[in-house]
């Protein structure tokens, strides 16, 4: 069926607009906005419908797992269809969460199918599979079926291909209709390689950065998975088609480990992208060894939020008939079952000494925002050298004080992150603290709090300078458990480490508060830390 008047080329995108929407409020919106039919020998494929009806079908058989819901609407006013599968599925447990996502480009419909089938295995599976089970009873899965569903119907309207990838929102004083919302997530937006800022390209990026409500309402859903600071979600995959690869970030550069990437997370990110293409039997690379992109949602989820995100293209070609999808979409099965596993802790891929140190209670390299407060008692009083997370400058007195390397990626908390006119432009007088997010530790002995940090001073410190690391119990009450402290000589800033037994509270919730002080008169003080840990003992 024949359902929308195309846009006259010269029509302004604002009458368009609200053209549609007379339209709609005229004739109802499941007439204004069409239901077409994929092709002959393509009606295996889902339209926007059909996916809409079985997401809801499966929650119909499945409510104790599966609970279909909206991210929001489309430009044209399309919900965008979203599924939690997880045991007790209407509680948020504290479980590591996944996400899949497909269908950001609208004639890249093998990920819509791949989207819909992982809902299958997971709600089919749960009551005949001990491995599916135990994924579905430990994680809270997160799949969005069609994020573009404005352009995939466009894409079939009238029983025709119409090779269309953008959503269908017209670009404002332009004759032109679309954004690739794969080019408008607002990380690194603006970029080059393949992402134009020529609203005719099938590349064009946006106006700005998250311009399209679709990518709005991803955004915005991604946002809500932010927990107590902490982001839950762990691990993520988009579907895209066609190419058969399995891409980790970045797209935006061709460097390996750039200033945004830790070179922990580059090693996992490779080893977790290689075993799923061993198992799919896709070519594993970094996103920008296909071409250069930039504002896409593999790079916003990592970038923003440190998810372990990849990008799968399906099918050897574009617009593969549907008697491909039972097989494309099947080779998939062991990757994303892998990747749901691996949620608990991606970087415990990297072996034993990476899980023991990064898989504990808490692991914090201090690249992104994950819920740290500071100055938390309001009694701080510091006025320079507060602390900040930052990428420190260099600074020199008598040899170097504050280090500009920090041992993880390119951040810190820092007291005083800049460099100012002289040494102690910057450094720190008085005290500044900042206290982690709560922290639920494990009953398991043998945990202990490690960080790195610089302390460096002048000959003139004494032992009132210190870094007091101190456990604050639930109920407010906060022990030192590490205490570092200046002393009268001229101290090089050097990075060490140190860790401490935090066995004395084993099962409970704390959160771990770091106060600098100079106590001195305007003696020179450097403090740096990074890589915050809980470690576990087994
Ligand atoms: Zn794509």
């Amino acid at each position: 069926m024949r359902h929308m008047p195309i846009i006259p080329r010269l029509a302004s995108p604002r009458g368009a607009a609200t053209a549609l929407v007379l339209a709609a409020l005229l004739i109802g919106p499941s007439t204004a906005l069409g239901a077409d039919e994929f092709p002959a020998g393509f009606s295996g494929y889902h339209t926007y419908a059909e996916v809409a009806s079985a997401a809801k079908a499966v929650e119909t058989a499945h409510p104790a797992i599966a609970k279909r819901f909206s991210l929001g609407k489309s430009y044209q006013g399309r919900e965008i269809w979203a599924m939690k599968i997880s045991d007790n599925v209407g509680t948020d447990e504290a479980e590591p969460e996944i996400l899949y996502e497909g269908g950001h480009h609208a004639d890249e419909h093998m990920g819509v199918e791949l989207a819909l089938r992982v809902m299958r295995w997971l709600t089919d599976g749960y009551g005949t599979t001990t491995r599916i089970r135990n994924i579905v009873n430990t994680r809270e899965i997160w799949i969005i079926f069609l994020a573009n569903p404005d352009g995939a119907e466009h894409d079939i309207s009238g029983g025709k291909f119409h090779h269309w990838r953008k959503n269908r929102q017209p670009t404002p004083g332009t004759p032109y209709t679309g954004t690739d919302l794969n080019r408008n997530y607002g990380y690194r937006w603006g970029g080059g390689g393949r992402t134009s800022s020529n609203p005719q390209a099938i590349t064009y990026r946006g106006t700005n950065a998250f311009s399209t409500p679709e990518a709005r309402a991803v955004r915005d859903f991604l946002a809500s998975r932010v927990i107590g600071g902490r982001q839950q979600i762990r691990v993520a995959v988009s579907f895209h088609e066609s190419g058969r690869l399995v891409m980790w970030p970045y797209g935006y550069t061709y460097t390996d480990i750039p200033i945004d990437m830790t070179r922990a997370d580059h090693l996992a990110l490779k080893a977790i992208g290689k075993k799923m293409a061993a198992s799919n039997g896709y070519r594993p690379i970094q996103a920008s060894s296909l071409y250069i992109t930039s504002g896409t949602t593999r790079d916003f989820l990592y970038g923003m939020y440190r998810i372990y995100s990849y990008t799968f293209e399906l099918s050897v070609t574009d617009y593969p008939d549907d008697s491909r999808i039972a097989s494309e979409t099947s080779r998939n099965k062991e990757a994303v079952l892998y990747l749901a596993e691996r949620a608990w802790c991606p970087l415990s891929v990297l072996g034993e000494q990476v899980r023991l140190a990064r898989c504990g209670a808490f692991d914090d390299d201090l690249e992104v925002f994950r819920g740290w407060t500071y100055d938390p008692d309001g009694t701080d009083t510091a006025t320079t050298g507060k602390f900040s997370r930052a990428n420190p400058a260099a600074t020199s007195s008598s040899g170097p004080k504050q280090l500009t390397d920090v041992p993880s990626g390119s951040r810190g908390f820092v007291t005083g992150g800049g460099a100012g006119s002289s040494a102690n432009a910057n450094d720190l007088d008085g005290r500044t603290s900042v206290r982690s997010p709560a922290i639920r530790l494990s009953t398991a002995p043998g945990q202990r709090l490690f960080f790195r940090y610089v302390l460096a001073h002048g000959a003139n410190s004494t032992s009132a300078d210190r870094l007091v690391a101190s456990i604050e119990s639930s109920n407010g009450t906060r022990t030192p458990l590490i205490t570092l402290t200046g002393k009268p000589a001229d101290v090089d800033g050097v990075w060490r480490s140190v860790a401490a037994s935090v066995d004395a509270w084993a099962g409970q919730t704390i959160r771990i508060h770091f106060a600098a002080v100079d106590a001195g008169s305007n003696s020179l003080v450097e403090v740096e830390i990074d890589d915050v840990r809980i470690t576990r003992g087994s």
